[in-house]
């Protein structure tokens, strides 16, 4: 993960205004492969597949038996990676990649992963999906013991533990290095023979494995590997590191087993909805919290709108559930979503409709049931619901397919400090008033957990992470992060 700015700005200070500036953001994806001809062409394709998971920055790493090749870019994959010459000369059989959600600016460029150092055993490169919550602690102590940092990425603590440590395999370095940092973490890595493959001990963020023709590959989530024609294998395990060389999988587990924590949100709203993670369709258990929804929160009303894309499953599955005829009321612009512009008095007035835009015959004069992910700030929740008012609706009631948001992510997600959650400073009536909604319904925790399949929330031992809905840290904030404040790792550095 990188250390991300929490109020954009521009060159000259100013804020930039994000078209999708109001949900929470997943900061990376990762994708590797061992033992194809054309691994850096099928490292490009899974992450283009992976592009969900950050459009600021992407690099890939290859290996030709003799030498690693490294791009690293701003942009997307697609512009970054369209250059055959560049593609041709990223040859070998091994290769890994990173997309990432990032800060503006060119002090972000040296953050963009893979990272790549060379060491006595050969190079290593490293791309990282989580976020440490004890980097800042062991990178004073790294830089005290003389370790010069390259970057402003937790992620390179782990390159400095693999250093200094004293075994002399790569794979124990790898260990050695992983047992001292604490927080989430998915990994893939590459070596001059060696494909390897980690998740955290709680399994927060996602990892999987799959095969085509003889090859093998990771990768954050299963529509990366449909992409190019790959079989899924199996989910890396919780705690599990995979070592992929030209033997086979070896698999180890060297960590304490610990009680399995994957980020719920990853089936709200982060992962790719064709994507199947932990053995549950996204898409699935999307329709079935819209279901859920329905059960808890029914309206009499004309119309299920979704606030595209997102709400898209959730809004099915309340309709079924329901009864209430789907329509698509809103059309989402996908050619807007991811640029910055300034914010002109003129933009600022044109709003959301940069990315959203009423279809009035679907919603003038009914009552609307408007279904979405999450609410964050409610900026553009406010904004969607007045365009709808002002689409002639009769009636507009919100509903939402997660808990109210009211603390901030420490383990991969880029989220407000929790002064700037909406719902952290107002119940669900004054949320319902503040977004100029007739109602508001969110679901509750134990129907999040109904939809994906559990009989509710364990208290004592929660199924998933869900700790951006009840505060509820499972794991260690070492650095200091505290509820409630803006503690969140971030070394202004980066932004100087
Ligand atoms: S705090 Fe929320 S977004 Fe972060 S890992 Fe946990 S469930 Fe996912």
């Amino acid at each position: 993960m990188i250390i991300t700015h929490p109020f954009r700005s521009g060159p000259d200070g100013r804020d930039l205004v994000h078209a999708d500036e109001d949900h929470l953001r997943e900061e990376c994806g990762i994708f590797g492969i061992h033992g194809h001809q054309e691994a850096a062409r099928h490292v490009a394709l899974g992450l283009h597949a992976l592009q969900h998971r950050g459009q600021e920055a992407c690099g890939i790493v290859s290996y030709d038996g003799d030498q690693f090749h490294p791009h690293r870019a701003v942009g997307l994959v697609g512009d970054a990676f369209a250059d055959e010459r560049l593609m041709a000369q990223m040859a070998g059989k091994m290769g890994i990649g990173h997309v990432r959600y990032a800060t503006t600016g060119g002090a972000g460029l040296r953050n963009i992963q893979p990272l790549y150092a060379d060491f006595a055993f050969g190079g290593l490169a490293i791309a990282h999906n989580g976020n440490l919550t004890n980097a800042l602690t062991l990178r004073s102590q790294l830089v005290q013991r003389g370790c010069i940092f390259q970057s402003t990425s937790d992620s390179e603590v782990i390159v400095h533990l693999i250093a200094i440590s004293l075994y002399t395999d790569v794979v124990d370095k790898l260990i050695d290095a992983l047992r001292q940092v604490h927080g989430a973490y998915s990994i893939v890595a590459l070596t001059r023979d060696k494909l390897i493959g980690v998740r955290d001990p709680w399994g927060v963020r996602p990892l999987v494995i799959g095969k085509l023709d003889g090859a093998m590959m990771l990768a954050s989530e299963t529509c990366a590997l449909d992409i190019i024609g790959a079989e899924f294998v199996r989910d890396v395990e919780p705690g599990e590191i995979v070592v992929i060389e030209e033997s086979g999988l070896r698999s180890i587990k060297p960590f304490p087993k610990t009680a399995s924590r994957f980020c719920i949100f990853e089936h709200i709203y982060f992962a790719r909805p064709d994507s199947v993670l932990e053995n549950v369709s996204v898409y699935e258990a999307r329709k079935r919290i819209g279901r859920e929804l329905a059960q808890e929160s029914m309206v009499e009303a004309d119309v299920v709108v979704p606030v595209p894309d997102s709400g898209v499953p959730a809004a099915l599955g309340f309709s079924e559930q329901s009864g209430i005829p789907f329509d698509y009321g809103i059309i989402r612009n996908h050619y807007v979503g991811r640029t910055f512009i300034e914010p002109t008095d003129q933009i600022r007035h044109l709003g959301v409709k940069l990315k959203h835009n009423a279809n009035v015959p679907m919603i003038k004069g009914r009552r609307v049931v408007l279904v979405d992910d999450s609410i964050v700030r409610g900026t553009t929740s406010t904004k969607i619901v007045n365009m709808v008012r002002e689409a002639g609706a009769a009636e507009v009631h919100m509903r939402i397919a997660s808990p109210p948001t009211t603390h901030p992510c420490f383990y991969g997600v880029d989220t407000p400090s929790r002064e700037k959650l909406l719902a952290a400073r107002m119940d669900i009536e004054e949320m319902a008033r503040f977004i100029n909604a007739d109602s508001l319904a969110f679901i509750s925790m134990d129907g999040l957990y109904r939809a994906m399949g559990e009989e509710g929330r364990n208290p004592v031992q929660p199924q998933y992470c869900d700790a951006c809905f009840t505060g509820d840290y499972a794991l260690p904030l070492t650095d200091g992060q505290v509820d409630g404040s803006d503690a969140k790792f971030r070394l202004r550095s980066d932004f100087a």
